[in-house]
């Protein structure tokens, strides 16, 4: 018998496979996951390679525990996209490939039970009518328990135990009283996903006639031969969504084993969405569909990855973290919005999935389509360059329905005539809100700040409540009575005087979301008014429960942050106005106002979508600067092209490629010392002779939790240059110390 050796990725940062000798039979082939001793423990990797020799010398080889036979092998195409992300991003393949399976499968201890019946306790009407009555009030665990299973419906016994340890015991005896039942589903079904979601309904009896933009998007993206990315620009309320659907529709009929994969920016799109596909593909059975998103429970993620992975799901619906899904039949992907920063991971792996389903689609020979009404200048440079194909949806949809008028008010002209605003809100805003309250329409005020004042002051001496631990001002939050830190959780109650003098007359300075609020209910009375932002939508479930009640009708005035911006299509918004928009035109981050811009454009595409003439109100003190006058025309074209010969002229992306080193340290002067050090570094790479380095730099906040934060931005024209300076780089930048942390970070969007 000849020596079976095999080479696994690790979830370590080193960028390197390890060695393993493998004595079982059958011998794992690539992709398969092995349990593996590291260190003193023992961790689950991937097998990358099989081989029957290995460089490590035989005394310090150590052997395979175990296969994993229970999950076929991730594909070797899969195997080649989380390599080429890892190479890219300058990080190891186990760290790219690991984080992102279920946990089950990262748990050698549970592999046995993959194969295991699983068990689900489901509540039956008796329980939802009997359980708030009969828990004690001081039973918190079980009240948690009770409350996880009237959201959900059901919970498999995994999960339950995963809330706490006596959950099962707790569940049983709710069984006996008869308040739930428990179903066991065998181990191949729970694998290919027997979905929770409800049966859809009905099909629509009639498709919506396309328009002829539409039609022509459908049958290029339908004719697409091979790898074809698609940029498809279409102004809000222009029905991209029902060119996904159909370009799906084709695509999946022609082939009954193939899988899409569609792509949203914010997990609060998905329940839309769902229900969308869930209505239009109503002929494929509830588990062909499936969510892949950081909101499921463990449970369920785990299911729909398996769903995906085997097969079994045609549509896989998600957020960023879906595009390292395995899906061995991927035919398209779509990626909506994807102008959307939060298509970018900020933490661990920094990639940027709308780039990596480029790089997807390429490698497997299938169309990409990129949607956006304002896409970002990437994509449109890629498009001006003829690499990307454009798509043109230049009307709205909906018959009647015409994009809103959109108005400056000019606040230095109001304050001129004498007309006051109130607490911020502008006379002509006020007057056009209850116009829209009268003939019972809904209105939409955006602000991107929440709490409820940015800043807490002292106007005797000049005192300004500050973080302890942040180089930042903690944030007003008046319904919790709390000052609060938006950069690292720090809270304390609002001070009844100021701590430096002692004056009872301390003000909160500026707005957010929670004071607009106080005070819309104010000057328009009568007005139902709701806020949605980060911190009324904590709660798992409640922004989706707060979006209903404004789609059916129950809100009068929807105020909040790009949360109510990106994506819903709703049906009675009539008005929309913006609060504070101004301090983004001056920021020193020069995408700020490619992001401003998509951001005005996104939310007054909000207003009049279903026909009913819409009005975007802008309060600015600044009504004739560039970006409001392309905004005002609905002209994302000129202000593309303006914004491209700007960054020409500057010599910035996408003209240039850059990346970031940052630097964490107990002081600011050890953080720009190790990125000194650093930059020195480069002049021994012969690659870094492309490249440009910049000075090492404080952040804007420069500390967050006592710990002192610095950057250095190199950057090229060449991307292989850049790329080539990384890779020589990495393993320079391990020899320095001095820092508590460093990361690198390609194509950074914050810089
Ligand atoms: P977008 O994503 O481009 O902003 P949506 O996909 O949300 O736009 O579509 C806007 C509205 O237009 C939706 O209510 C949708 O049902 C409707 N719609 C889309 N295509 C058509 C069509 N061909 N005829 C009539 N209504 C349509
Ligand atoms: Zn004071
Ligand atoms: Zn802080």
């Amino acid at each position: 018998m000849s020596d079976v050796f095999v080479r696994v990725a690790l979830d370590h940062p080193l960028p390197t496979l390890f060695d393993y000798r493998c004595d079982i039979e059958p011998p794992p082939v690539p992709g398969m996951l092995v349990s593996v001793p590291f260190g003193k423990r023992d961790t689950v990797g991937l097998v990358c390679e099989v081989s029957d020799r290995s460089d490590v010398p035989s005394d310090r080889l150590r052997a395979v525990n175990a296969a994993c036979t229970a999950c076929p092998p991730l594909s070797a195409a899969w195997l080649k996209l989380a390599a080429f992300a890892a190479d890219y991003y300058q990080r190891g393949i186990g760290e790219v490939a690991l984080p992102g399976l279920p946990q089950a499968l990262r748990d050698a201890t549970r592999w046995a039970r993959l194969l295991a019946p699983e068990e689900r306790y489901r509540l039956m009407p008796a329980g939802r009518d009997a359980l708030p009555d009969a828990l004690p009030a001081r039973a918190s665990a079980l009240r948690r328990l009770a409350g996880v299973l009237a959201e959900a419906g059901s919970l498999s016994a995994a999960d339950a135990r995963a809330l706490h340890l006596k959950a099962v015991a707790t569940l049983d005896a709710w069984l006996a009283e008869g308040w739930v039942e428990r179903d066991v589903i065998e181990a191949a079904d729970v694998r290919a996903a027997a979905s929770d979601a409800p049966p859809a309904d009905a099909p629509p009896a009639t498709l919506p006639t396309l328009t002829d933009e539409q039609t022509a998007a459908v049958e290029a993206i339908r004719d697409a031969d091979g790898f074809v990315p698609f940029l498809l620009h279409g102004v809000t309320g222009s029905g991209k969504t029902e060119v996904y659907l159909r370009a799906l529709a084709g695509l999946l009929a022609a082939d009954p084993r193939a899988q899409a994969l569609v792509l949203v920016p914010e997990i609060n799109l998905t329940p839309q969405f769902e229900a969308a596909f869930r209505a239009r593909f109503a002929a494929l059975d509830a588990g062909a569909i499936v969510t892949l998103h950081s909101g499921l429970a463990e449970g369920e993620r785990a299911r729909h990855w398996f769903a995906a992975h085997t097969g079994r799901a045609r549509i896989v619906l998600g957020t960023r973290l879906a595009v390292l899904a395995s899906l061995p039949k991927l035919a398209i992907i779509v990626v909506d919005e994807e102008h959307d920063p939060a298509y970018k991971q900020q933490e661990g792996l920094r990639y940027s999935a709308r780039d990596l389903a480029i790089y997807r689609a390429k490698q497997l020979g299938i169309p990409v389509v990129l949607g956006s009404a304002t896409p970002s200048l990437e994509s449109w440079w890629q498009a001006d360059q003829g690499r990307y194909t454009r798509l043109t949806l230049s009307r709205r949809a909906v018959a009647d329905a015409v994009l809103p008028a959109i108005k400056l008010i000019d606040l230095e002209e109001e304050h001129r005539r004498g007309r006051a605003s109130i607490d911020g809100l502008s006379g002509p805003l006020i007057a056009a809100l209850k116009s829209r309250l009268e003939r019972g329409e809904q209105s939409l005020v955006f602000l991107n700040r929440r709490g409820y004042a940015p800043v807490l002051s002292c106007d005797a001496c000049g005192w300004v409540a500050g973080c302890p631990r942040c180089s930042a001002y903690v944030v007003l939050h008046k319904p919790e009575r709390a000052m609060r830190c938006h950069h690292c959780g720090w809270e304390s109650r609002i001070p009844r005087a100021c701590p430096d003098c002692g004056n009872v007359d301390i003000a909160p300075l500026g707005r957010g979301t929670q004071r607009v609020e106080e005070t819309l209910a104010e000057v328009v009375p009568g007005a139902r008014v709701l806020r949605i932002d980060a911190d009324s939508t904590r709660r798992k479930g409640s922004a989706q429960a707060l979006f209903s009640d404004v789609h059916a009708g129950e809100v009068d005035i929807l105020v909040g942050t790009q949360m109510i911006a990106k994506g819903h299509d709703f049906q009675r918004v009539s008005l929309v106005g913006v609060v504070n928009a101004d301090t983004a035109l001056f920021s020193h981050d020069f995408r700020a106002s490619e992001r401003l811009f998509a951001q005005l454009m996104q939310v007054s595409g909000r207003a009049g979508r279903a026909g009913l003439p819409g009005e975007v109100l802008v309060q600015t003190r600044y009504p004739r600067h560039a970006l409001y006058h392309a905004l005002a025309r609905h002209d994302y074209v000129g202000f593309a092209k303006s914004q491209l010969g700007e960054r020409r002229d500057a010599h910035l992306p996408p003209f240039v490629y850059q990346a970031l080193l940052r630097a964490e340290g107990r002081t600011l002067e050890a953080a720009l010392a190790f990125l000194q050090q650093a930059a020195a570094q480069l002049s021994t790479i012969p690659a870094a002779e492309r490249v440009s380095v910049y000075d090492a730099v404080p952040l804007t906040i420069v500390k967050v939790m006592h710990v002192h934060r610095a950057q250095l931005l190199i950057e090229s024209a060449s991307r292989g240059a850049l790329q080539a300076t990384l890779h020589a780089w990495q393993p320079m930048l391990r020899t320095l110390k001095g820092v508590l942390r460093w990361n690198l970070e390609v194509d950074p969007l914050d810089i």
